[in-house]
C-alpha cells in the first residue's frame, strides 16, 4: 500500500460517477468547496483522500484524480441505512441543529456508526506515512480521530466539524455522548465554524469527561488538544469571476426577461432540509402577498429547493409539505403566466447559479440553524457591482462574519416579514455600503485562507506537543 504524508478523511470521495458518452463510468472531480480548498495543497504534496465512492458493492479501485490518490471505503446497504441515514442524519443532524426536528436514538444505528468509523480509521491508518498528517471531516466520522490515534499514535490528527456543535443542554441527550466526545478528542486540533461551538465543546469535555478545558485547549492525559473556530468559506475570486463572465451576464439578462422584467426578484437556494426554514419563509411571503405589501406583478420569488436524503422519512414529509404550500400560494396569488413563486427542484450548475445570484435583488437565506451556509457567501461574491441585499438568519454561521446583512430571527414571523420588506425597500446607498463591507470581508477570508489557517494551526499544535514532550 502506497502511503502519503497528507491524508484527508471524509464520508464521500470528492468525485462524481458520471456516465461518459461511450457508456463507460468516468470519475471526475466534483465541485464541492472542500475539494477546491484543498486542491492546491493536495496537488503540491502527495496526498490521499479516504472516503466512500457511492454504491454498496465492493470498494472500487480508483485512478488518481488531479494527482490525488483516491482510497475508497466500502459500505453495505445496511451500513448506509444505519450509519449514514440513521445515526448521522436522523440522530446527530437534528440534534446538532437545535433539535428543530426530534433526534432519534437507536442502538443499532450506534453500532453501525462505530463499525463504519472503525473502517475509516483503519483505512486512514493504512495510507498515512509515518509521522503524517490526517485531516478528518465532519459529523459522520467523529470517532475516527480517537480510533486512529489508538492505531497510529505517530500521526498528527486534525478534525473539523462543518455543522453546528450544540449547547450542553442538547448534547446531553445523546445516549453515547462520552464516546463521541472522546472520539473527537483523539485529534490534536478540533475545529468548528463558530467560537460558540468551541465553547460548547469545552464545557462538555469538562462536564461529561471531567477534563480541564478552556475555549482554546483541553488537557487529555498527557496530551493537549487545541480547539477553535475556523469559519469555512468559498472561492470568492472564482465566484466573482464566474458572475462577471459575459455568458453569465447574458444568461442573467435573459432570465430577468423571462420573468417578465419584475421590479424585484427575491431568491432562495436551499437543499430541501428542515433546517433551512423554507416553510417559515414561505409562510411569511404568503402573508405579505395577502396583506398587499408585496404584489405578484412587481415582485417575483424564486425558490430553488434541491431534494436531498430522500430515503429519510422526514425529508419526504418536508418535501410534500413545501410543495403543498407552494401550490396553495400559487393557486391563491398567481395569475396566468405570473406565478407567485417560481419553484425549482432540479440542481443547477455553478454558472446557472451565478446567473440567478446576479438577478436576485434580495437573497433570502433564513435557516433555523446552519453550520455556515455557503450560498449566502456565494451570493455576496457574485454581486460584483456592490448591489443586492442579503437577508440572513442570525442562526447561520455566516451571520457571525457578515453582520452587515439584513439579519433576522426566522422563528419570528413578523420580524421576518418586516426585514424582508426593509431589504426590498432599502436605498441603493444602504445596500451598496453593506455589500461593499461583506465583499471586502470575503475577499480576505476565502476558502484558501480557511484551509491555510486550519492546517497551520494543526502543524503548530503538533510542534507545541513536540516541544512539551521533549521539555518534559
Ligand atoms: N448548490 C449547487 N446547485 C444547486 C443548489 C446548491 O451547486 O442547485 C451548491 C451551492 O452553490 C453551495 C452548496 O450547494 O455551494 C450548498 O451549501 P450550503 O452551505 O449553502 O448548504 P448545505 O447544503 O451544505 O447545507
Amino acid at each position: 500500500m502506497r502511503q502519503s504524508p497528507l491524508v484527508v478523511v471524509a464520508h464521500r470521495l470528492p468525485i462524481d460517477d458520471s456516465v461518459a458518452p461511450d457508456g463507460a463510468c468516468e470519475w471526475r472531480r466534483s465541485p464541492g468547496g472542500l475539494v477546491s480548498a484543498l486542491h492546491p495543497l493536495l496537488r503540491d504534496t502527495p496526498a490521499t483522500w479516504v472516503g466512500w465512492a457511492g454504491g454498496t458493492g465492493p470498494a472500487p479501485h480508483l485512478p488518481d484524480v488531479d494527482g490525488v490518490r483516491m482510497h475508497s471505503v466500502p459500505l453495505t446497504g445496511d451500513e448506509l441505512r444505519d450509519h449514514y441515514e440513521g445515526f448521522a442524519n436522523a440522530t446527530l443532524w437534528p440534534l446538532y441543529h437545535d433539535a428543530v426536528e426530534h433526534p432519534e436514538y437507536h442502538r443499532r444505528w450506534w453500532e453501525a456508526y462505530q463499525r463504519v468509523n472503525q473502517r475509516f480509521a483503519e483505512a486512514a491508518a493504512e495510507v498515512a506515512e509515518p509521522g503524517g498528517l490526517v485531516w478528518v471531516q465532519d459529523y459522520h466520522l467523529q470517532l475516527v480521530p480517537g480510533l486512529l490515534r489508538e492505531l497510529r499514535p505517530d500521526l498528527r490528527i486534525g478534525f473539523f466539524l462543518h455543522v453546528p456543535f450544540p449547547p450542553p443542554e442538547l448534547f446531553m441527550q445523546l445516549p453515547r455522548r462520552a464516546e463521541l466526545l472522546r472520539g473527537m478528542l483523539g485529534a490534536d486540533l478540533v475545529g468548528f465554524q463558530r467560537a460558540q461551538a468551541a465553547h460548547n465543546f469545552a464545557q462538555l469535555a469538562a462536564k461529561v469527561l471531567q477534563l480541564p478545558a478552556t475555549d482554546r485547549r483541553i488537557a487529555v492525559g498527557d496530551r493537549v488538544v487545541r480547539i477553535g473556530a475556523f469559519p469555512v468559506s468559498i472561492d470568492t475570486a472564482e465566484m466573482s469571476a464566474l458572475a462577471a463572465r459575459p455568458e453569465v451576464v447574458d444568461r442573467a439578462d435573459r432570465l430577468r426577461q423571462d420573468l417578465g422584467g419584475p421590479e424585484h426578484v427575491i431568491l432562495s437556494v436551499d437543499r430541501m432540509d428542515y433546517t433551512k426554514g423554507i416553510e417559515q419563509r414561505l409562510k411569511a411571503y404568503r402573508e405579505l402577498l395577502a396583506s398587499g405589501d408585496v404584489k405578484v406583478r412587481d415582485t417575483v420569488l424564486i425558490q430553488v429547493a434541491v431534494p436531498s436524503r430522500e430515503r429519510v422519512a422526514r425529508y419526504q414529509i418536508l418535501r410534500d409539505r413545501v410543495e403543498h404550500q407552494v401550490g396553495r400560494i400559487n393557486g391563491e396569488f398567481g395569475r396566468v403566466g405570473e406565478p407567485a413563486i417560481h419553484y425549482l427542484t432540479q440542481p443547477f450548475d455553478r454558472a446557472e447559479l451565478a446567473a440567478l445570484y446576479r438577478i436576485a435583488d434580495v437573497m433570502a437565506v433564513t435557516p433555523l440553524r446552519d453550520g455556515m451556509n455557503l450560498v449566502a457567501k456565494e451570493y455576496v461574491a457574485a454581486r460584483v457591482d456592490d448591489t443586492g441585499a442579503l437577508l440572513l438568519s442570525e442562526f447561520a454561521g455566516a451571520a457571525a462574519e457578515l453582520p452587515q446583512a439584513y439579519l433576522v430571527n426566522p422563528h419570528d414571523l413578523e420580524g421576518l416579514k418586516q426585514e424582508l420588506l426593509r431589504a426590498l425597500r432599502a436605498t441603493p446607498e444602504d445596500v451598496a455600503a453593506r455589500m461593499r463591507a461583506m465583499r471586502d470581508h470575503l475577499r480576505h477570508n476565502d476558502i484558501h485562507a480557511w484551509a491555510g489557517s486550519y492546517l497551520s494551526a494543526l502543524e503548530e499544535s503538533g510542534s507545541l506537543l513536540g516541544r512539551r514532550v521533549t521539555a518534559g
